[in-house]
């Protein structure tokens, strides 16, 4: 006979296997995590995250805290314990006088960017719409506006959260200072953030940018070309770029610039790329801010297989180009796309120490996304780009904490910090000394 569970009580809905919502409630983006929590709480506000905590406390249970639900790793599911579940916390408000928003941590890219933009303003956010403002602001947040405004988490000027023993505090510059600088890069290691209030600023409401896609034969010259054009550019022109695969199976290399200043200026700072090689499509137009956030959605739908490897590049060398070339030959799925989004301009320009995400260099995310359908090709996709990984590993200085793929990364989560890790561990052990959040890319205290 099962023993029976205790009891939980909240204002928002608990789900227990059999409830009806518990399937679709513990599912997310990633669809290799099938993970059954005991419990999965739907909280309503912090006090319910509050009891939440102490409950799991009381009952010696892991606890995972999902917000938007999207990161790869999938520490927003556990097994067996309590899912802190954020995704009905939903509620946003903006002073458009002061310029700030306060949402909630259930609250997606997408709801967030819609909400601002009618007043004609934004904030840094994540470049594919669905991903959840919480899990993206606390490990640092990388997006088409980095290069004007900073990263998300150079924009978050308070946050409400719930402590590992269930307090709930406010965190800004005055209040729980060194909290306050490890929230904005550390992730989900020190608390749950039930609220955020972010600096916004002018914008929009359009931007000029698109994909320009060039055949593989160009892959080499057409990124060459692009590392010198993305580095000498404004703060107001971003450039991505990677390799994708057309909806009709063509593998392309593509450049994706994004124009974010006075629109009539995009022109003379777009020319140069466009009129560089024999693209086969150039898709650059004036279009919403908002379209632009949505541009990559297609490409990460909810629900499918995937496994990620990923890691910072300081220099975009000729090798470094060989060798991705050479892996993209052979991926083993169309739906992987493999990208570099650049981190600049604002961004870049703060000392690393400044919050905790400590990478603050004129660099590139670049990431193996792979993606795949069936169960039965896990083994050659993951084979695939471990394989590749490591071969450009030795090229890589650190890795977005937002973008380790989980269990076999452990080692990697120091990496994602760099001089500011040992920082890190002191404040956990301050606040969490028993790491008692510890589905996460885990700090553990010192
Ligand atoms: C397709 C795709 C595109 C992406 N593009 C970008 C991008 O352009 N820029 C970028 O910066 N990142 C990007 N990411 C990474 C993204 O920022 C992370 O996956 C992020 O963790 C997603 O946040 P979430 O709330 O949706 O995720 P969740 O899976 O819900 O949360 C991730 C983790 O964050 C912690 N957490 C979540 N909410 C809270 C909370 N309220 N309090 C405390 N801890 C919490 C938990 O540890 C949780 O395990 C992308 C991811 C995907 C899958």
């Amino acid at each position: 006979m099962k023993p029976e569970l205790p009891q939980l009580y909240i204002k928002g809905k608990v789900l227990i296997a059999g409830d009806a919502d518990y399937d679709t409630a513990r599912k997310i983006w990633n669809g290799m995590i099938d993970r059954k929590p005991a419990f999965i709480a739907q909280c309503a506000d912090a006090d319910d995250i509050a009891v939440c905590v102490k409950f799991a406390r009381e009952n010696n249970m892991i606890v995972s805290v999902r917000g938007g639900g999207h990161n790869v790793a999938g520490n927003a599911v556990c097994d067996d314990g309590l899912m802190i579940d954020l995704s009905k916390m939903k509620a946003i408000q903006i002073d458009v006088l002061n310029k700030t928003a306060t949402a909630e941590p259930g609250v997606l890219l997408r709801e967030f960017d819609a909400a601002t933009i009618q007043h004609g303003l934004a904030t840094t956010g994540g470049t594919v719409s669905e991903t959840g403002i919480a899990g993206l602001t606390l490990g640092g947040g990388i997006g088409w506006l980095m290069g004007r405004f900073g990263i998300t988490a150079d924009n978050l000027l308070s946050a409400e959260m719930v402590t590992a023993s269930g307090e709930k505090i406010l965190v800004d510059n005055d209040n729980h200072p060194d909290l306050y600088w490890a929230i904005r890069g550390g992730g989900g290691n020190f608390g749950v953030v039930s609220k955020f209030k972010y600096q916004l600023h002018s914008f929009g409401p359009n931007v000029v940018g698109g994909m320009i896609l060039y055949p593989m034969d160009q892959a080499k010259p057409a990124l060459q070309f692009y590392r010198e054009y993305a580095r000498k550019a404004p703060d107001e022109l971003m450039a991505y770029s990677g390799f994708i695969v057309t909806p009709d199976g063509l593998p392309v290399t593509m450049i994706f610039p994004a124009w974010l200043g006075d629109v009539k200026d995009a022109e003379k700072h777009l020319e140069p790329l466009r009129s560089f090689g024999t693209p086969i499509a150039d898709m650059v137009s004036e279009i919403p801010y908002v379209q632009l956030q949505a541009a990559l959605d297609a490409g990460a739908p909810t629900g499918i297989r995937r496994y990620w490897k990923s890691g910072y590049f300081t220099d975009l060398s000729d090798e470094l180009l060989d060798i991705i070339i050479k892996n993209i030959a052979t991926r083993p799925s169309p739906l992987s796309p493999f990208l570099f989004f650049h981190i600049r301009g604002a961004a870049a320009k703060t000392a690393a120490d400044s919050t905790a995400f400590g990478h603050r260099e004129d660099h590139w995310d670049s990431d193996i996304i792979s993606q795949w359908l069936d169960p039965s090709d896990d083994e050659k996709n993951i084979s695939w780009t471990r394989k590749f990984f490591n071969e450009i590993r030795p090229f890589t200085k650190g890795v977005y904490v937002n973008h380790l793929s989980g269990d076999d990364e452990e080692s990697r989560v120091k990496d994602a910090y760099g001089v500011n890790y040992g920082r890190l561990k002191a404040i956990k052990k301050k606040y969490d000394p028993d790491n008692f959040f510890r589905m996460n890319n885990n700090i553990k205290p010192s």
